[in-house]
C-alpha cells in the first residue's frame, strides 16, 4: 500500500498550492488526489479577480502575498504567470459603505497596500466609461489585477509535478479512516496510507470530507454567474481597469479582446448536490441588467460571447478556514476567494503543517472554531452570498 507524509484531497487552487509549499519547504511524500482533474473546480470556472482590497487583515494580508506568489511562479517556471495589472476600483452605492470604505483603506495601508478613496469628480476624470453620479466614491488599488484561471492551473500542476509531487487524477477520497498513527484514505484508485491528510476539496466536496471524520466543515457552494462581451467598447481603453459594485454584487474585468461581466444573486440558495454545471439565471440576469448599463452606458446592447455558472464556495463569514480540528487532519477553505487568496492560504497551511503555528494572521479569522463562537469578524468585501 503506498503511503505518504501528507495526502491532500482535492486538486484546486488551493490543494495545489499546499502541494507546492509542501515540497518547496522539503517535505517528500506528497499526494493530492483529486476526483476529477487537476483545476476542473471552481478553480477554472472562476473570474480570477486578484483583489488585495480586502475587508478584513486577513483578506488583505492574503490578496497581497498571493499576488506575489502568482509572479513569482511565473517567473519559476519561466512562463506567463497569468496576472495582469490593471488596478481596481470598489464603488460605493450608500453613507455606511463610504464611512466602511474610509476605515477600510486606513487597514489596508497599514497592511502595506497602496489603497486610497477616491470622490467622484476625480473617478469620472480617470475613469470616464463609468457613470460615477451613481455612487458617493469608490477605494482604488493601482496594482490589483486578474489572472486567467486557466494558466493559473497550468502553471501550479507543472510546479507541483516539477516538485515531485505525485497527482493521483480521477481518484475520489470515498473514506477515511484515523489509525494509531495516521489516517488510511480510501480511494477509487486504491487505498493509501498517510501521516497527514488536509481538506481541500472546496465548495462541493470540503463539507463531505470534514463528514468522513466526524467534523463539520461549513463550506457550502453557491451558484456565480458570468458573461463575456467578445468585443471592447470604444469608450473602454485596453487593459482598462476593474470595476466592482459592492451593494449590487456585479463586477467587471478585461477579458482577452473583450470585457467579462460577473455577477451574483443575493438571493441564491446553496446548492448542496455536488453538481458544477448549474443552470444559467437568465431571468436574474435581465434583473440586474439595467444596474450595470446604466453604470458602464457603453456595454448597453453589446453582444453576449460566453455565459456560465460555477458553484462558488463560502463560509458564512467570507474568510478563510486554516486550522487543523483533529490531529493530523487540517482543513483549508477560501470562503469564495480562492483565486486571489489560493497561493498564500498554501503557504500558511503548509506553514501549520510543518511549525505547527500559524504566524501573521488573527487566528480569530482563520480557525474553524470561530464559527460556534457569538462575535465574528467579517470580511465585508464579498459577494452579497446567502448566509446560511
Ligand atoms: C463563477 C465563479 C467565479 C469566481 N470568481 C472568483 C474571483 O474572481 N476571484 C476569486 O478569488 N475567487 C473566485 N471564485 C472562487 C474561486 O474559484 C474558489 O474560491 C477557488 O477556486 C476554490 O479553490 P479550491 O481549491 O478550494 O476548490 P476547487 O477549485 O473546487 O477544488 C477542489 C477540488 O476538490 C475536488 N474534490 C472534491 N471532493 C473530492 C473527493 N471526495 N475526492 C477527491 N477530490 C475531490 C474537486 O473535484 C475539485 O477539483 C469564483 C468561483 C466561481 C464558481
Amino acid at each position: 500500500m503506498a503511503s505518504f507524509d501528507v495526502l491532500i484531497v482535492g486538486g484546486g487552487n488551493l490543494g495545489l498550492w499546499t502541494a507546492y509549499h509542501l515540497a518547496k519547504r522539503g517535505t517528500r511524500r506528497i499526494a493530492v488526489c483529486e476526483r476529477y482533474w487537476a483545476g476542473f473546480g471552481a478553480t477554472t470556472r472562476s473570474a480570477g479577480i486578484v483583489r488585495q482590497q480586502g475587508g478584513s487583515e486577513t483578506a488583505v494580508k492574503l490578496g497581497k502575498w498571493s499576488r506575489e506568489l502568482y509572479r513569482q511562479l511565473g517567473q519559476e517556471l519561466g512562463i506567463g504567470s497569468g496576472f495582469t495589472e490593471v488596478g481596481y476600483y470598489v464603488a460605493a452605492s450608500s453613507e455606511e459603505e463610504r464611512a466602511a470604505f474610509h476605515d477600510l483603506v486606513e487597514l489596508r495601508q497599514r497592511c502595506g497596500i497602496a489603497n486610497e478613496w477616491l470622490d467622484p469628480p476625480e473617478l469620472k476624470r480617470r475613469v470616464p466609461f463609468v457613470d460615477w453620479d451613481r455612487f458617493l466614491g469608490a477605494t482604488y488599488t493601482p496594482d490589483d489585477g486578474f489572472v486567467y484561471p486557466a494558466i493559473v492551473a497550468r502553471n501550479i500542476t507543472h510546479a507541483v509535478l516539477k516538485a515531485g509531487v505525485s497527482l493521483f487524477e480521477e481518484c475520489e477520497v470515498q473514506a477515511i479512516e484515523p489509525l494509531s498513527s495516521g489516517y488510511r484514505v480510501q480511494t477509487t484508485r486504491g487505498t493509501f496510507e498517510a501521516e497527514r491528510v488536509v481538506d481541500a476539496a472546496g465548495p462541493r466536496g470540503a463539507r463531505r470530507i470534514g463528514a468522513m471524520l466526524g467534523i463539520e466543515v461549513p463550506v457550502s457552494a453557491a451558484r456565480h454567474q458570468i458573461v463575456t462581451f467578445p468585443e471592447r467598447p470604444a469608450a473602454m481603453p485596453a487593459n482598462f481597469p476593474m470595476v466592482f459594485v459592492l451593494s449590487q454584487g456585479y463586477y467587471l474585468r478585461p477579458d482577452e479582446q473583450g470585457v467579462l461581466l460577473g455577477m451574483s444573486n443575493p438571493e441564491e440558495q446553496a446548492d448542496p448536490t455536488e453538481r458544477f454545471l448549474l443552470e444559467f439565471d437568465w431571468a436574474y440576469f435581465e434583473r440586474l441588467k439595467p444596474e450595470w448599463e446604466a453604470t458602464i452606458p457603453s456595454l448597453a446592447g453589446q453582444p453576449i460571447g460566453r455565459a456560465w455558472t460555477g458553484s462558488i464556495d463560502y463560509t458564512p463569514d467570507h474568510l478563510p478556514i486554516i486550522d487543523e480540528p483533529r490531529f493530523g487532519f487540517y482543513v483549508v477553505a477560501a470562503g469564495g476567494h480562492g483565486m486571489m487568496w489560493g497561493p498564500a492560504l498554501g503557504m500558511k497551511l503548509a506553514e501549520l503543517i510543518l511549525d505547527e503555528r500559524v504566524t501573521e494572521l488573527p487566528d480569530e479569522e482563520i480557525r474553524l472554531s470561530r464559527f460556534s463562537e457569538p462575535r465574528r469578524v467579517r470580511d465585508a468585501i464579498a459577494l452579497p452570498f446567502p448566509t446560511r
